[in-house]
């Protein structure tokens, strides 16, 4: 691709983006700024520009770019917020909510991905995004409680040490049912009362697995 069809295609992605919903100014500014072709390696890396999911290492998917948008914006991240994301992957969506949040932390189970998306993200001086390898489906105790939580991996509900780590007025973004079943993207809000569900739309992602990977 030369620079010429490079720009088209990016135009085309914003455009794709709000024909699919994405109308908040600062998260169509995140998606513009942060550049998808920098999170995918090989064969695929022609294709990212394009509004669809995509292969990366340890058999993992970068996720759709309009879905990753449509979770930011639900998550309606503001400036001074503490953001934990459960699924570093490729590192994309971490990238995306660190120029809305003050800080991001975000976590796999895969050694790898954090290693490879951590390099992304010091070349590309993103420095309020610290990326560890646990199960986040724990959440991360250290830095609880989190003004906003995405998880990028469907549970078949939301786990309770995510709710328990969420601020009151917080808000928790993610997919829940089964893994080989189209799941629900729900949006909870904590209150002082107890919690709001709230279903957004159907949606697709890789399970959410138990341990870390085995591989170094
Ligand atoms: N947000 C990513 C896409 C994530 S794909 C991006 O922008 O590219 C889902 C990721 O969730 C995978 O990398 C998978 O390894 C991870 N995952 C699955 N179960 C997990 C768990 N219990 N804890 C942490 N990460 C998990």
């Amino acid at each position: 691709m030369n620079d010429d069809e490079i720009a088209t295609r990016k135009m085309q992605f914003l455009f794709a983006l709000r024909s699919k919903g994405v109308t908040e100014p600062r998260v169509l500014e995140a998606m513009e700024k942060i550049d998808r072709g920098g999170f995918i390696k090989g064969l695929f890396a022609e294709r990212a520009y394009e509004d669809m999911p995509l292969p990366i290492a340890c058999g993992q998917t970068i996720s759709q770019p309009s879905v990753v948008a449509l979770m930011t914006q639900a998550l309606d991240v503001q400036p001074r917020d503490k953001v934990l994301e459960v699924g570093t992957g490729s590192g994309y969506q971490a990238a995306i909510l660190s120029q809305l949040a003050r800080r991001v932390y975000t976590v796999d189970r895969h050694s790898r991905l954090v290693r490879e998306a951590r390099e992304i993200f010091e070349a590309l001086d993103l420095s309020n995004i610290t990326a560890f390898t646990a199960d986040g489906s724990f959440g991360l105790l250290d830095q609880a409680p989190f003004d906003r939580i995405i998880v990028t991996a469907a549970a078949e509900d939301p786990p309770p040490p995510l709710l328990a780590q969420l601020k009151i007025g917080g808000i928790m973004v993610l997919p829940v049912g089964q893994s080989d079943h189209v799941q629900s993207l729900i949006r909870v809000t904590r209150n002082d009362g107890g919690f709001e569900y709230e279903e957004l739309r159907p949606v697709r992602f890789v399970p959410l697995l138990e341990g870390v990977g085995r591989e170094s």
